[in-house]
């Protein structure tokens, strides 16, 4: 006996007594004698191996080597390993190196591993038995996966000489362990029980008669026959409604022969799955004809006392056909020639086999896989027991009958439908983990969408890609792996599913068809979902936020042209200050259909408190956004923070800001002149056109490393304790850096000044406290009469709720501490609020602390409050056209005909001797009033200190100005200012296509009298006379006049020497109703001159000499008196033409009026004029000619004679 042999050394001793011991432990069945046999022929089976292995080393046994039950495998090893008993370390070393070059190999341990292999799992019911292998002993069992099984090993105790474990990657799944794959076969420790042959040879059936007799059911309904034939198809194992089973298919030598089908579903025959090899030939026993729910056709099926074994044909025997024939198809032969057909379909699908080796794991959730460095492999639409998940990295794979696709997303890729068969033929030899920790969830929610939504492949591996997009935008710091992948319990979807269903909803509905296994695996025509295929143009991509942002950036500089930014008509006439400042702020909206695919926008909303704005942010960065609730609503409730926002339509909106020197036009195209370029990026949208879904976040465990520290919301929950009080405001001031103190220090003098806010309102009733759930009654109030007003103070992290703060709107302040009872009522008395009550005289100030909340107000319950609500105040057009009361203040809506850059009013008073001019935004807004026929331009300076400007001040949108200063220009037109105190709140975003209306036409005596007529519109006159022509050439740089095209400014000389020239007319025109001067300029000179291009250059090339030329005629009766010399060839040519027919002509032109509604200088009267009629003067009282500015100005259309 081994263990008592006297020549082995005390190691060895030592070492069988460990062996007893462990074996005594783990693989006995009692703790009786018999234990010594196994011992002995563990350890006789352990030698036997051992000596082969040619690497002992001299030694009997291995002593190095210690033997490891299943629990310790389980509990002790947390990473990938293997043991090899049977293998010297040059064997290992070979096997090892075909993981390849930059693979890390499975590390060897010295394990011996015993055990049973069985397809129980466990203790547990035989019935629940899937088709798994397990190796099981004393200390529990463990899953394992191998090549090839012979059933007769099971319940056979077995040394297992070669094999790796890997444990579970998913710590959470069912089994919470590992697996074994076993490399080698195993060794049976005790000699295994001989098959006897059996003693009269089996009377069988093949294939060809097998399926016609499924066909005539009737008569061997009951019987029992035996099937034998080649495996020409083995399906997956399919698990549907809690069975699990698989159908295989014999053929015939002949590929002629019509498979038939036999599908195996009793519990202890699922294991044959591991046994059967395509191409080998097979006797099943005691199958029956029968009809499966679900299956459409008869088929054969095993019974319970149905065998497998391998066909040898000395062992059977036909079963009398020629009767069976007879007796049941008496037209049979011969065979229909159907089968053939069957072949020609399968060669339609265009299936094929493939054998290969996985070499990348593409998306462990989705099932897809590299295979051979250049295929993908996708396993979604085919159920691989326990997930395949022997396939990792370096296993090679034999692929029968799998569909061959030769460019989804341009990758080659097969795809394994039900019918297809995915064969192990060999174990990789890598570490590599097949798995991430969160790929599980990741696993059930695809499997989910695709069997639901029945989708196509192009469409799965969309949804895959999309899936993969999302989480890593949003996966793991704003939101968990589980949080987004992982389903309810209750079957409702989860986020991930929940931001894919509106784009596959359209795609693929849920529910469309249920997948039919039998017509997957059996039926001739094929029919599975991996036939619809059609090419899928990616519905819509979800990129990330600085992707996005980056790809808006180049699109936005792309398109950014000075000379298409400019019409070149009047850039030529520009000096270089006007043409910069022209350049200097442009702004270009992006739609989704810009892009390809159209990217959905994702992101979770947070408010900064570094900006004051709204954001959208995902793990990449933030993007600033503006939403409306609705045109003209106001957006006011800040509990939509932290929730996930999915928008399809937005308009990604990017200003450009260019710091420019181009001395004139012509240096356009040279892109060194610009020395600076500024973007800002930010997104508008409509709430009703996102989908908002609320999340808890896990931010405030795991906080994100990047990016400045988000203003957190304390999130109300549960019965909050704590006070509030309803608040109505009236007033918001707008955000901008004030000379406060962020810290609640005792120094109230400022360190530097803070980014803040004021807002002022009213208190609807008293302290509230906290009841329930619900908010009691109001506190009765100390003293009616005393002045509710409050105001609110925010700077710190409370700048967060300014998006969400706006005038005429109600909220409820919520404080939770209810250390400070008193607060609420009495004011806070901190020397800044005092400071602050003196100086507005205001009875109560308070300082917005941190966790204070704010919510949108509901005065329910409370009596006399239902219903309070104010509106927007609007000043009347009197009110804000009217220049007595400058200085006063104004409210209005209104939309943004233009956005200029301009040279701040303070900048250039206060910081006058300051090198750097400050610059501002000018806005020309249109105010419109329902007893004017256009709206009244205006224009609102906001100026530089107010930084960060306002999102979505573009043109087009419509906004709401609160508390502006009235304001009244040199040349007495009126304007306005934003103040620090005033507000601005955008109603309506910009459409994406401006509609251009045409101009009314009118006759000029409608633009007469009180009423302010029509501009800008047309108007067809003749030209009476020219008043004045004034030709010129000035200097780019400094506007002076250019004699010879030199500048002639005095002092110090000009660095550049460009010229551009200028031209202006002004004509007298009369349409019969009235007369009106009329102001051309520039190009509209040539065309009022009636000269061609040509000869208009020709006139401004004689110009450059003198530099100027000017001819002013006076009308004194019917003569004109030219005010200039005469003598000059120049003006003697311009005076013959101004006077001749080409020019006194009729003309069609657009105009607005030349004194602008905001101009305040009242209404010329009419006045005396003097004529002389020969000897005698005559007083006349003349109305004081129309004055308009000419926009375009050509040639009336000629009659068209066919219609008169
Ligand atoms: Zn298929
Ligand atoms: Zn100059």
């Amino acid at each position: 006996m081994a263990v008592e042999d006297s020549s082995s050394s005390g190691s060895e001793q030592a070492w069988l007594q460990v062996v007893h011991t462990f074996i005594q432990k783990n693989l006995c069945s009692t703790s009786k004698d018999p234990c010594i046999h196994l011992v002995e022929a563990v350890v006789d089976c352990v030698k036997a191996i051992w000596a082969s292995s040619g690497g002992t080393g001299g030694l009997y046994l291995p002593l190095s080597y210690s033997f490891v039950s299943v629990q310790e495998l389980r509990t002790h090893q947390h990473l990938p390993c293997c043991s090899h008993l049977a293998w010297s370390s040059t064997e290992y070393q070979t096997w090892a190196n075909k993981a390849g070059l930059d693979r890390v190999p499975l590390p060897r341990e010295r394990l011996i591993l015993v055990g049973t292999l069985t397809d129980l799992p466990g203790d547990l019911d035989p019935e629940l038995r899937d088709g798994s292998l397990y190796v099981k002993d004393n200390s529990g069992t463990l899953d394992c996966e191998l090549l090839d099984l012979n059933l007769s090993w099971l319940g056979h105790l077995f040394l297992f000489p070669s094999w790796s474990y890997i444990p579970s990657a998913w710590q959470r799944s069912l089994s919470g362990s590992g697996h074994l794959e076993l490399l080698c076969p195993p060794v049976p420790v005790l000699p295994l029980g001989f098959n006897h042959d059996p003693e009269t040879p089996i009377r069988v059936l093949y294939p060809e008669i097998a399926f016609h007799l499924l066909q005539h059911r009737s008569k061997f309904r009951r019987r029992q026959l035996h099937l034998a034939g080649q495996l020409v198809r083995l399906s997956t194992l399919v698990k549907t409604h809690g069975k699990t089973y698989f159908i295989l298919s014999l053929g015939g030598p002949s590929s002629a022969t019509t498979p038939v089908p036999i599908i195996v579903q009793i519990p202890s025959q699922l294991v044959w799955h591991h046994a059967l090899r395509p191409g080998h030939s097979y006797v099943l026993t005691n199958l029956q004809i029968s009809v499966i729910r679900g299956f459409s056709n008869r088929i054969w099926a095993t019974g319970p006392s149905s065998h497998l074994m391998p066909l040898e044909p000395e062992h059977v025997q036909e079963f009398n056909v020629e009767e069976l024939i007879l007796e049941t198809i008496p037209n049979l032969l011969p065979v229909p020639s159907s089968s053939q057909e069957h072949h020609n379909s399968i060669r339609e699908v265009r299936m094929l086999s493939y054998k290969g080796t996985v070499t990348k794991v593409l998306n462990d959730s989705a099932s897809l896989y590299e295979l051979d460095g250049q295929l993908c492999l996708c396993l979604a639409y085919q159920q691989l027991p326990n997930n395949g998940r022997a396939i990792r990295p370096g296993a090679q794979l034999e692929l029968q009958d799998v569909h061959f696709f030769q460019s989804v997303g341009g990758v080659p890729t097969l795809a394994p439908c039900l019918r297809g068969a995915v064969l192990l033929q060999g174990f990789s030899q890598q570490e590599s983990l097949k798995q991430s920790p969160h790929s599980f969830c990741g696993v059930v929610l695809h499997l989910r969408l695709l069997l639901e939504r029945h989708m196509g492949l192009p469409l799965y591996l969309w949804t895959a890609r999309a899936l993969e997009e999302i989480t890593s935008k949003l996966c793991p710091h704003l939101l968990k792996h589980h949080q987004l992948l992982k389903s309810s319990a209750s079957g409702t979807a989860g986020l991930g599913e929940l931001l894919l269903a509106p784009t596959l909803d359209v795609l693929a509905p849920p529910g469309r068809s249920i997948r039919n296994v039998y017509q997957e695996i059996v039926e001739d025509p094929h029919h599975c979902p991996l036939q619809e295929y059609s090419l899928l143009q990616p519905p819509c991509s979800f990129p990330t936020l600085a992707a996005l942002k980056e790809d808006a950036q180049c699109r936005a500089w792309a398109t950014f042209d000075p000379m298409t930014l400019l019409p070149l008509t009047e850039v030529n006439h520009l000096p270089s200050y006007v043409l910069n400042a022209r350049l200097a702020w442009s702004w270009v909206c992006l739609s989704p259909t810009f892009f390809q695919p159209p990217p959905v926008l994702l992101g979770v909303l947070v408010a900064s408190s570094h900006r004051g704005w709204l954001q959208l942010r995902d793990q990449s960065g933030s993007l600033p956004c503006l939403p409306l609730p609705e045109p003209s609503q106001a957006f006011i409730d800040p509990r939509l923070i932290g929730s996930l926002v999915r928008l399809e339509r937005f308009q990604l909106v990017v200003e450009r800001e260019v710091k420019s020197t181009f001395p004139s036009w012509k240096e356009l195209g040279i892109p060194g002149f610009i020395q600076e370029r500024r973007t800002n990026i930010y997104v508008l949208f409509s709430l009703a056109d996102a989908l908002i879904l609320p999340i808890h976040s896990p931010s405030s465990h795991h906080p994100s490393p990047r990016g400045p520290p988000q203003a957190k919301f304390p999130r109300l929950e549960g019965p909050p304790k704590g006070q509030s009080r309803l608040l109505l405001l009236s007033h918001k001031e707008c955000l901008m850096k004030r000379n406060y103190q962020s810290s609640q220090g005792a120094d109230p003098l400022p360190p530097k000044p803070t980014l803040s806010f004021h807002a002022s309102g009213t208190w609807l009733g008293g302290i509230q406290r906290k009841e329930g759930n619900d908010w009691g009654l109001p506190e009765p109030l100390g003293d009616e009469s005393q002045d509710q007003k409050v105001f609110l103070l925010f700077f710190g992290q409370s700048v967060r709720w300014f998006e969400f703060l706006h005038p005429g709107q109600q909220y409820r302040l919520i404080i939770h501490d209810s250390t400070f009872p008193g607060l609420l009522k009495e004011g806070d008395s901190s020397p800044l609020s005092q400071r602050i009550l003196e100086s507005t005289g205001f009875t109560s100030c308070l300082i917005v602390q941190d966790d204070w909340i704010l919510e949108p107000g509901n005065p329910q319950g409370i009596p006399g409050m239902l219903g309070i609500s104010q509106g927007l105040s609007e000043s009347s057009l009197t009110e804000i056209l009217n220049g007595s009361s400058p200085g006063s203040f104004v409210s209005f809506s209104a939309e943004i005909l233009s956005r200029t850059r301009c040279v701040s009013l303070s900048g250039t008073t206060q910081q006058g001797n300051s090198q750097t001019s400050r610059y501002g935004v000018k806005l020309t807004v249109a105010l419109d009033a329902a007893d004017v026929a256009s709206p009244i331009p205006i224009d609102v300076y906001i100026e530089a200190p107010h930084s960060p400007l306002p999102l979505g001040l573009l043109p087009g949108a419509r906004v709401y100005f609160q508390h502006l200063e009235k304001k009244v220009s040199r040349f007495q037109n009126v304007y306005c200012r934003f103040l620090p105190s005033s507000y601005l709140r955008i109603l309506s975003f910009p459409t994406e296509a401006p509609v251009s209306s045409s101009l009314p036409h009118i006759y000029l005596a409608e633009l007469q009298g009180d009423s302010l007529g029509p501009s800008p519109a047309s108007a067809s006159c003749h030209v009476v006379s020219v008043l004045s022509v004034q030709l010129l050439w000035i200097c780019a740089h400094c506007t002076s006049i250019c004699v010879q095209g030199q500048c002639s400014r005095q002092g110090p000389p000009c660095p550049t020497q460009a010229s551009v020239s200028q031209a202006n007319i002004r004509l007298l025109v009369e349409d019969g109703t009235a007369e009106a001067v009329v102001t051309c300029t520039n190009q509209q000179v040539a065309v009022a001159l009636g000269l061609c291009p040509s000869e208009w250059d020709s006139l401004m090339e004689l110009v450059r000499i003198p530099g100027k030329v000017a001819l002013h005629t006076t009308r004194a009766g019917a003569q004109s008196e030219v005010t200039s010399k005469t003598d000059d060839p120049l003006m003697f040519f311009l005076q013959t033409l101004c006077s001749s027919p080409s020019v006194l002509r009729p003309v069609f032109f657009t105009f607005e009026l030349k004194r602008k509604p905001t101009r305040v200088m009242p209404l010329e009267p009419p006045r005396l004029h003097r004529f002389q009629f020969g000897e005698i003067p005559v007083l006349t009282r003349v109305v004081p000619r129309l004055s308009l500015s000419c926009l375009s100005l050509r040639d009336p259309e000629p009659p068209d004679i066919l219609s008169s």
